[in-house]
This record gives structure tokens, sequence and C-alpha cells, in this order.
């Protein structure tokens, strides 16, 4: 029921600042889940940790039950299962067009040119952006740079995909668009999909599954309409959330 498994997980930076303090969830196969937290919560922390770009402290972490494979070889099989979007997407940008950008992660699976050509074309089918192909990335709207960071990821074919903060930065009709676009692709492709978010409104919409997390913990989970009928629980972890972007 679970493809992703964390347990105790604790990390800590090389400037001695606990992010993560004895952290345990579960990410449900072919679900989406969201992890909803403050600044400094450790939610990026917690994503870097999922496909091993951070090693743990302390605390495991599982793929299909098997506990992560930090080698070389281990960590690039998991980059393709487990695909990341970072909250940013200039930082995964930066080829001459959308159709390069989309192309980055699968040209480096070492696939037949023709494979990699199939993948990006479907993946920017699924994400409705095949009619800007030819253009630079950089001159989109921020929703359709954050369209492009996610077909990128697409193209490599994963079973988990993990978006950090993806409505962040976004108004209230992108916002829906891209919360309904992952909706449209966890349907399609059986995707199992994890957000991090501060935006509460979207979790009852657009969610299965919900944690909270607070300083490096979980302290709360559920089913988003069990989580947020405990008033006085959210409301604690509440006055932390920033009120206005991030
Ligand atoms: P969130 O994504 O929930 O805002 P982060 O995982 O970014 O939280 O941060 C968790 C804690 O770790 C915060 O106290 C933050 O300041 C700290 N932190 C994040 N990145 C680094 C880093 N590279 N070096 C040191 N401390 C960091
Ligand atoms: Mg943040
Ligand atoms: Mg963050």
């Amino acid at each position: 029921e679970h493809i992703l498994e964390v347990r105790d997980l604790y990390y800590t930076y090389s400037d001695g600042t606990q992010a993560l303090k004895g952290l345990t969830l579960g990410i449900k196969q072919g679900k989406t889940t969201a992890v909803l937290g403050g600044n400094g919560a450790g939610k990026s922390t917690l994503f870097l940790s999922l496909n091993g770009i951070y090693k743990p402290t302390a605390g495991e972490v599982l793929f299909k039950g098997l506990p992560l494979d930090y080698s070389r070889r281990g960590l690039k099989d998991l980059r393709k299962s487990v695909g990341i979007v970072f909250q940013d997407p200039d930082s995964q940008l930066f080829s001459a067009s959308v159709y390069q950008d989309i192309s980055f992660g699968a040209v480096n699976l070492k696939l037949t040119k023709e494979e990699v050509r199939r993948r990006v074309n479907m993946a920017m089918e699924q994400t409705d952006i095949t009619h800007l192909k030819d253009k630079p990335t950089h001159c989109l709207s921020f929703g359709q740079k954050k369209r492009v960071a996610i077909a990128g990821v697409l193209a490599m074919e994963p079973e988990v995909l993990v978006l950090d903060e993806p409505t962040a930065g976004l108004d209230p009709m992108g916002i829906s668009e891209i919360m309904k676009l992952l909706r449209k692709l966890q349907a399609q492709l059986g995707l199992s999909v994890v957000i991090a978010t501060h935006d509460i409104d979207i979790i009852p919409l657009y969610c299965d599954y919900t944690y909270v997390m607070d300083q490096g913990k979980i302290v709360l989970e559920g089913n988003p309409k069990e989580v947020f009928s405990q008033p006085d629980d959210i409301r604690n972890v509440n006055l932390r959330l920033p009120r206005i972007g991030h």
C-alpha cells in the first residue's frame, strides 16, 4: 500500500541545524499525499531525502519495501523512480527551448533518440504544453514554467512524483489548474503524488491523505476531513503558517 516509507528519520545539516527529528510517514501508492507545514518545518529537507539527494543522519527511507541504495548506481535508479519537481522552476530549466528542457532528464537515461522523442512528446501532451515546444522557457509565465518542470520529470517515467510547493507563487486560477493537472496525472498514469504546501485550502479538494509537519516531525495525520475536523490541533499548527506567499 505504501510505495515510500520514512521511518524515524533524522537529518542534521553541516552547520548543526536539525531539520528532521524522528519523522515517520508513508506515501500511499496511486494517491495524492500532502505534507502541510510552515516555513522551516523541514518539508524540503524531507523531500530531498525521498530520492536519496540527502542521506539521513539516522533512520531510513524505503522504496517498495527496500531501504534506499545510496550507491551511485542505486541513486541513478532512484532518481528515475522518484522524480522531484523543485519549488523554483528556474532551477530546473536552462535550455534554449521548452522541448530541450523537457528532454534533459530523459537524455541522461541513455535511451534511444526515438524513445526520448516519444517520451518528451507524451509528457508535453500530458501537461498541455505541446504548443509551447519551440519557445524559450525563460519567456513563459510562471505557471507554464511549472508545467515544463513537471513534464521534464514525467519524461523520466517516474512512479512517484514529488512536488515541493507546486502552488506557491500562483494566483487562485493557476493553483486550481495545477492541482487539477496533478489529479489527472495521478489517475491516468497511476502515479503516486506527494506535495508540500502551505496552502490548507487545496488539501480537502485535491488530496487523499495529509500529514501536518512542524519542527522536523509529523504532528498530525489522516484523511483531510479527519484532520480538518480537529480545529484545535490544526489551529496550533496554523499559527506558524505564513499568511501570504512563502
Ligand atoms: P521547509 O521546506 O518546510 O520550509 P526546510 O527543509 O527548507 O523547511 O528547512 C528546515 C530547517 O533546516 C530550517 O531551519 C532551515 O533553516 C534549515 N536548513 C534548510 N536548508 C539548510 C542548509 N542547506 N543548511 C543549513 N540549514 C538548512
Ligand atoms: Mg518554504
Ligand atoms: Mg521548503
